[in-house]
């Protein structure tokens, strides 16, 4: 793999000198700016993949930022692999463009863009050391070898595996192969460093602390992540921001909170936590008017039959359908006596299994502010 090329100014009038690299370990190199304005780190223009009958990616534009952790969230068969593999190189759009840092590539391979991929099946060479390992790309490119020790020693500083150099993948962890394959790419320092689902292997509570542990790695190297996954909750826990995806294309970009808190889909509603939609005639009783109406299950106090809301509060008669213990939790499907299904959720402060599924049958009043009702606007 060559060295990748630095020096190409971004296109426009006012276009600045060379961008400096990311040092890797370093301080995050300052935006590069068009007039006051940040050049994306990755700036996607239109971007469609066919494949005979299927678009896989039907029509992209996005624009992703120096330094950030950015997610592309949806379901299996999404097209968020085939975008990302356009942003690597390894698949030529049928129609669009790519911007790496202001600089269309293209038509470039690969190597020409300085990005790198983690991908889930990361294969790392068994019978060699993770030194080895991390270092194999810099041989391959006839780094010298102080060079090249330095580099590794850093870039296994930077995935806390320091004083494993000299260990074989079987002798590693799940979570530490995984880092290994992290400190492989950024070992050559990409400004943009893209992960296809690069946890799915692990198990749940591994996968966890690698969620925490990637986005600490991600703050303190200061490259642009962007992070493939169809897992919602890792999406909300790492991301700066999340582009979530349906069908080839893209329903919704937004921090975390604003995808969770106002999706602005059906789709991402329901994708995006629980759907928890009121329409029609339970849309005209509860709100007041027709239309399509998201409240989050956590948002919805469960109150006595009796209870009346406050002013600035929303509220629905219902009976409860089932309960479902989870533990820290309880969720409670309340089937409304307008004629919808809202979900629930309580923390169990004080509520035992037992007494969770005794609410069975009962009669309540669904009660939450106003502010909670959030409208979905309909294509
Ligand atoms: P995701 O990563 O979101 O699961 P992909 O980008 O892998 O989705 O795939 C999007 C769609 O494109 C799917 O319908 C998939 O079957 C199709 N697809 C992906 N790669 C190819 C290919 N090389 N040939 C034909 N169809 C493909
Ligand atoms: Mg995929």
């Amino acid at each position: 793999m060559a060295p990748a090329d630095h020096e190409h100014a971004p296109a426009g009038p006012a276009a600045p000198g060379p961008i400096a690299a990311a040092q890797a370990g370093g301080a995050p190199a300052a935006a590069a700016t068009v007039a006051g304005e940040p050049i994306a780190a990755v700036r996607l223009e239109g971007l469609v993949k066919r494949y005979g009958e299927v678009t896989a990616v039907d029509g992209v534009d996005l624009e992703i930022r120096e330094g950030e952790f950015f997610s592309m969230l949806g379901p299996s068969g999404s097209g968020k692999t085939t975008t990302l593999r356009m942003i690597a190189g390894f698949e030529v759009p049928s129609a669009g463009r790519v911007l790496l840092h202001g600089r269309d590539v293209t038509a470039l391979a690969p190597f020409e863009r300085d990005v790198n991929t983690v991908f889930q099946d990361y294969a790392l060479f068994p019978h060699m050391t993770v030194g080895d390992n991390v270092g194999y790309g810099l041989l391959v490119r006839k780094v010298p070898k102080p060079e090249r020790q330095r580099r590794v020693g850093e870039a296994l500083e930077m995935v806390r595996l320091s004083g494993y150099d000299r260990r074989k993948p079987g002798e590693l962890s799940g979570g530490q192969r995984q880092r290994v394959a992290l400190a492989r790419a950024l070992v050559n320092r990409p400004r943009v460093l893209l992960l296809d689902e690069p946890l799915g292997a692990l198990d749940l509570k591994l996968r966890e602390e690698m969620q925490i542990e990637l986005h600490q790695i991600q703050h303190e190297v200061g490259i642009t992540f962007i992070y493939v996954t169809h897992d919602q909750d890792e999406a909300l826990t790492m991301s700066d921001r999340i582009a979530v995806f349906s069908q080839g294309c893209i329903e919704q970009v937004g921090s975390p909170a604003e995808v969770y808190e106002r999706p602005a889909t059906r789709f991402v509603a329901g994708f995006v936590g629980t759907s928890n939609l009121v329409t029609g005639a339970a849309a005209e009783a509860i709100v007041g008017r027709p239309g399509v109406f998201t409240i989050r299950p956590e948002k919805i106090r469960l109150e006595p039959a009796d209870t009346s809301p406050g002013e600035d509060e929303q509220s629905a008669a219902g009976t409860i359908r089932s309960v479902v213990y989870l533990g820290s939790d309880t969720r409670y499907h309340v089937a409304l006596d307008a004629g919808s299904e809202l979900v629930v959720t309580q923390q169990n402060l004080a509520t035992s299994s037992t007494e969770a599924h005794e609410q069975q049958g009962r009669r309540v009043q669904l009660v939450w502010k106003r502010q909670h009702t959030r409208e979905i606007a309909e294509a």
